[in-house]
């Protein structure tokens, strides 16, 4: 019996409150950085288990000191979607055009399932357990907003910041990670072009933004294919354009809204280098009246999983659930603001995923209304995952 077995011991006594309080999250869902009621139900619970609970930038970390040996933290995110939930799940949302659709009430139960097993356990480990909480993932604002006001001057540095996410693959039961890049750097942009309005019947009189833009929409095409290297891997997608309100009308401005990605944050400088300059030469070549607005709305980091850190988790994982269990995380396109953390720390990471559908399920991806993870054995996976790479990195009690 490792140490992760003797805590592990105690899962079968919390699962009856992780499955009520999963559900109970699942029925109660809350926008990015408005996370109240969740944040409230996740202080209350940490303090009750013995953690010194603190509230910072909308999220909440629980700290629990246990002697000598590294502090490890581990990050739960909490927020939910604007989608109206289609799943007939029997604990489906009661707040109308809200959804957990992307398992983020999932990590928070696993997450407090965790602090609860390693506070029980506790005779079985040295060290820092730091549980963080944190708003508006969805938005890439939470991260940030904890860092913001004042996370790393607040709790003890960790020597190792761990995270996890429900996925589509693999399946239910199974968990996956893999060294280096997991999940893309992104960023989206908003993008103005200006024109000038006239009638339909005249638009010699004019300039036509919808010309423009969809001449830029055109044009953005080539920039993966002409000037990303084959090997590199990038998206650009134009995710709404808007213009104009009649047929007869020509308006006087089209709003582009952009999305890039890239494994390598120079691509992606290169991908928001390149389509600036594309906007601003279709402005030129319009005979565009003013120059473009062009606005970065998000940005997310490159997940990139540390090595050492992601060869004692790998390795944790298959001891505890065989190698048959454990595979191989391929890049995900999806992006992620958990890097902010452990690089506001300056830490290490390690980030892996876990299968949320069994395969006598309809697997629907994340974000899709109809999103509903088997609530087991995905919850206990979950849970015994985050345990098992948490006291990987903990002292052994001595
Ligand atoms: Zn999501
Ligand atoms: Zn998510």
């Amino acid at each position: 019996m490792g140490t992760a077995d003797d805590v592990l011991a105690g899962i079968d006594g919390i699962t009856g409150w992780q499955e009520e309080l999963y559900a109970h999250l699942h029925r109660h869902p809350e926008l990015s950085m408005q996370e109240v009621e969740t944040a409230a139900e996740v202080s209350r619970r940490l303090s009750a288990l013995g953690y010194a609970v603190q509230q910072i930038g909308g999220g909440v970390v629980g700290v629990l000191e246990n002697g000598q040996g590294p502090t490890v933290l581990f990050r739960a995110d909490m927020d939910a979607l604007p989608v109206e939930e289609d799943t007939g799940l029997p604990y489906r949302s009661e707040v109308p055009g809200v959804m957990h659709a992307c398992g983020h009430d999932l990590h928070v139960a696993a997450g407090l399932g965790t602090a609860a097993l390693l506070a029980q356990g506790r005779d079985a480990w040295g060290g820092t357990y730091v549980a963080l909480f944190q708003p508006g993932e969805e938005t890439a604002q939470g991260a940030r907003a904890m860092v913001d006001d004042g996370l790393v001057d607040k709790v003890p540095r960790p020597d190792v910041a761990l995270a996890q996410h429900v996925l589509t693959a693999p399946a239910a039961g199974k968990v996956a990670t893999a060294p280096g890049p997991v999940l893309s750097t992104a960023a989206s942009l908003r993008v103005t072009v200006h024109g000038k309005g006239s009638h339909g019947a005249m638009p010699h009189l004019g300039v036509d933004p919808v010309v423009l833009a969809s001449a830029i929409v055109m044009r953005l095409q080539g920039v993966v294919a002409r000037e990303v290297a084959p090997d590199r891997f990038a998206v650009v997608t134009v995710g709404s354009l808007r213009a104009g309100t009649k047929a007869n009308i020509i308006p006087d401005r089209a709003e582009l809204l952009i999305n890039v990605r890239a494994y390598d944050p120079a691509v992606l400088e290169g991908l928001l280098a390149a389509i600036e300059r594309i906007v601003r030469a279709e402005c030129v070549a319009s005979d565009s009246p003013r120059p473009p607005d062009v606005e970065v709305v998000d940005r997310y980091p490159l997940t990139r999983n540390d090595d050492a850190v992601t060869a004692t988790v790998t390795a944790a994982f298959v001891e505890h659930f065989g190698a048959a269990r454990v595979r191989t995380l391929e890049p995900v396109a999806a992006s992620e603001d958990f890097s902010t953390i452990p690089d506001a720390f300056g830490a290490p990471s390690c980030y892996w995923g876990f299968g949320g559908f069994t395969p006598d399920q309809r697997v629907v991806p994340n974000h899709n209304p109809g999103f509903g993870p088997a609530m087991q054995p995905t919850l206990r996976t979950g849970t015994e995952a985050a345990v098992t790479a948490v006291l990987a990195h903990l002292a052994p009690a001595r």
